[in-house]
């Protein structure tokens, strides 16, 4: 059979960016708002920094009103809730994002907790988490939006599929199961207690890898023309020997590509798939967050 086709995150990310810049544009002309973001970054982890500029960058193309704050590593959990609670005051900023992880002698769960949920558009506040369940609007996680997104645009109508998902984190494989339920896909979650997860994954139409083990998904495990979507980032010494003795590394995802793309329909590449929609969803999240504080939506 032929390869599985190429779900191109680039593709679909820089289309989501443009017309959020071009919303971004309408709002600004036709109600004086623009919309806000606001980014937090405790400390000096490498790839939270890389993280956090591109957030940065990217909300700034789109248009929009956009600050990063730098706190130190030895930041206290005082200043930090302070600023949470300044962030919720401030009229000019819409969405809050607390870049994770935090240092290991701050506590996460407060610091989510303090967010107002309206501005949460990391979708991690718990009352966030609650509207997904019970199927009311709020805002949703960026990773699991830009994996849905990728399906939709790729198989149209998801309406009685058959879903896999192996992973159940809070920030990816619960809210991704529960964005495919609303879709009206047949869900089911597999995890590390799962049993016999080749045969679980073989049943699936969609099969979504959120497991953090690189190339642990191989090509036996798919169905012949499901849609693999692959949210694993993982960093892996080279497969060349030479490049892997002088401690080079690259990201391959959870799936074992050469092997899926044999049997799959269509695949996301890791890196250039689901991990390019985070940002832009981010973005999109902000305008929304924007328009509902201002009664526009
Ligand atoms: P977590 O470690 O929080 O969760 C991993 C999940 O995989 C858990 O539910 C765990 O099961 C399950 N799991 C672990 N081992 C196995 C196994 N052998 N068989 C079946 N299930 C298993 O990871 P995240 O959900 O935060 O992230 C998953 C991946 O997605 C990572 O590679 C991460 O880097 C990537 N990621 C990518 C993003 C993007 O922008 N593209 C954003 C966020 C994450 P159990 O619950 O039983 O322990």
């Amino acid at each position: 059979r032929a390869p599985a086709q190429l779900i191109d995150g680039k593709v679909f990310s820089e289309r989501l960016r443009a017309e959020v810049a071009v919303e971004v544009s309408r709002l600004r002309a036709e109600h004086n708002l623009q919309p806000g973001l606001a980014v937090v970054l405790v400390g000096e982890d490498a790839a939270s920094q890389i993280y956090v500029r591109s957030k940065g960058e990217q909300s700034l193309a789109a248009g929009m009103h956009s600050v990063t704050h730098r706190m130190p590593a030895d930041a206290s959990q005082h200043d930090l809730m302070r600023l949470i609670a300044e962030l919720n005051e401030d009229p000019l900023i819409h969405g809050i994002l607390v870049q994770l992880p935090l240092p290991k002698h701050l506590d996460e769960k407060p610091v989510l907790a303090a967010i107002n949920p309206d501005k949460d558009v990391d979708g991690l506040h718990v009352v966030n988490a609650g509207r997904l369940a019970s199927g009311l609007p709020g805002l949703y996680p960026c990773t699991p939006m830009g994996s849905m997104i990728l399906l939709r645009e790729t198989l149209g109508d998801l309406s009685g599929k058959r879903a896999v998902v192996v992973g159940r984190s809070v920030l990816v494989g619960r809210p991704i199961a529960q964005l495919l339920l609303q879709a009206d896909c047949t869900v089911t979650v597999a995890h590390s207690r799962t049993q016999d997860l080749p045969a679980v994954c073989r049943e699936a139409d969609i099969l979504v890898a959120a497991v953090g083990r690189p190339r642990m998904i191989r090509g036996d495990w798919i169905k012949p023309g499901a849609a693999v979507i692959d949210v694993g980032i993982n960093r892996v010494p080279f497969d060349d020997p030479e490049k892997a003795a002088a401690g080079r590394t690259k990201v391959v995802g959870d799936v074992h590509f050469k092997e899926a793309s044999q049997v799959a329909g269509w695949i996301t590449p890791v890196p250039g798939g689901v991990g390019l929609m985070t940002v832009a969803v981010l973005l999109q999240n902000t305008v929304t967050a924007a328009k509902r504080l201002n009664g526009l939506a």
